[in-house]
């Protein structure tokens, strides 16, 4: 049975006596309404280590828009089942109280890499991000923990303030989850409509179409401008960002001649859209 905790004193006791018999620890930060995308990471953890720890946690700091953290889908106990199923040792689901008591005032803020893409479009997101993950490796003590590489430029963030400040921990990314229309997973996809479910996975479509016209030697730019076209013709709306960065340094790309992703952010009615995939 997974055992749900609440309190990070009653977390390090549970974590202190795994460590004591010599167990390595991972876990899965999340913020639950789990699916298989949240599902495959805990299978990975469980993979990767003895004892296995997912958070979930609607991080108030790293959302920007108070109705988007207000209407953000919440159901404990479908994840907890959910959890159970894949033999996932700990749900640990604080309140905000407990992770954010009185007086709290200290900030994890990573420069750079922090500033393109979601960084221009959701300022403080970031800061919100490398703080709560943090905290949650203090109060877990994992030896590793795993992200999704659908929030690609967040594990880039989080393997960054890892390395700057030394936490013991190894980062593990691992593949995004889409449905089998090509749709990538997310707690946000409930609050599409029948109708918009049904335009969603234009999205990826357009994406592999434009990194496949690349491959075969067409402009950057002119398969990024053809695929907003294609994009807004869609029904999508605000596209904010569709760009080709470097997979490390997430550095403008004009070119195949490196290692590149294609990053996007838009919008489908009243939900934000995000996705990336490799070049
Ligand atoms: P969230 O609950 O959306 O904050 O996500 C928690 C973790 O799950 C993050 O590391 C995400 O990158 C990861 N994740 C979310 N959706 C997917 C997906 N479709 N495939 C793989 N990982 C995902």
């Amino acid at each position: 049975m997974t055992e749900v905790i609440r309190s990070a004193d009653e977390l390090r006791e549970k974590v202190a006596g795994w460590k004591r018999s010599g167990m390595l620890v991972g876990v899965v930060p999340t913020m639950g309404a789990l699916h298989e995308g949240h599902l495959s990471l805990a299978r990975a953890a469980r993979e990767q280590s003895d004892r296995v720890i997912v958070t979930v946690f609607v991080n108030p700091m790293q959302f920007n828009n108070a109705s988007d953290l207000e209407k953000y889908p919440r159901d404990e106990a479908h994840d907890l089942a959910l959890l159970d199923s894949e033999g996932v040792d700990v749900l640990f689901a604080p309140g905000v109280d407990e992770v954010y008591p009185d007086g709290f005032a200290t900030t994890v803020t990573v420069s750079g890499i922090t500033e393109p893409l979601e960084g221009t479009f959701r300022p403080g997101h970031f800061d919100g991000v490398a703080t709560v993950c943090s905290k949650l490796f203090g109060m877990t003590q994992a030896g590793r923990a795993f992200f999704g590489e659908k929030d690609w430029q967040q594990l880039q963030v989080v393997q960054r303030f890892v390395r700057d400040l030394n936490i013991p921990v190894r980062i593990i990314g691992c593949p995004t989850i889409r449905e089998e229309d090509g749709l990538a997973m997310s707690s946000r996809n409930v609050r599409l409509s029948a109708a918009e479910r049904a335009v969603a996975p234009v999205l990826h479509a357009v994406m592999q179409a434009a990194a496949s016209d690349m491959r075969e030697g067409k402009a950057v730019q002119a398969a990024l401008m053809d695929a907003q076209a294609a994009l807004l013709e869609a029904g999508f709306r605000d596209i904010e960002y569709l760009e080709l960065r470097t997979v490390d340094g997430l550095r403008p790309a004009s070119d195949l001649s490196q290692p590149v992703r294609m990053l996007v952010a838009l919008w489908l009615a009243d939900v934000r859209l995000i996705d990336n995939i490799a070049v």
